[in-house]
């Protein structure tokens, strides 16, 4: 089954290989690979999830558990891709919220998508056992 570039990303965050899906999509967009840490800068204010920094390239987590969150890591992403493109400018954090939907939505679509041809095709499925 071929994969979808976007759904490969999303899935790969979900389980937990954040740092693998953060290395395809620079590669993608030709960027160099941002950091991911996990703890925000001091000063920042507590309710924020993620923060990227633009000065060492590096996208922060509010904590651990943000690692598998598809949606937090791909908005601070966008950022990160924005200030490699443009150089100064982070973009805008509705443009970075689309961005990172657009991955979700398309990794829901192939999502859909596998677990019908599983739902209609039970023989299939027993095969792979
Ligand atoms: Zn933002």
């Amino acid at each position: 089954m071929q994969v979808n570039f976007k759904s490969l990303v999303v899935w790969l965050i979900l389980n937990k290989q954040a740092d693998r899906a953060i290395k395809l999509l620079a590669e993608k967009y030709k960027v160099k690979t941002p950091h991911l840490k996990v703890g925000l800068p001091k000063g920042h204010r507590t309710k924020t999830l993620g923060c990227y920094l633009t000065k060492n390239s590096t996208i922060t987590l509010y904590n651990r558990e943000l690692l598998s969150n598809p949606y937090v890591i791909l908005h601070e992403f966008y950022h990160h891709l924005r200030t490699n493109i443009e150089k100064r400018h982070k973009g805008t954090e509705k443009n970075a919220n689309k961005f990172a939907l657009d991955f979700i939505r398309q990794y829901n679509k192939t999502h859909y998508k596998y677990t019908k041809i599983l739902l209609e095709n039970p023989e299939e499925n027993r095969k792979q056992k």
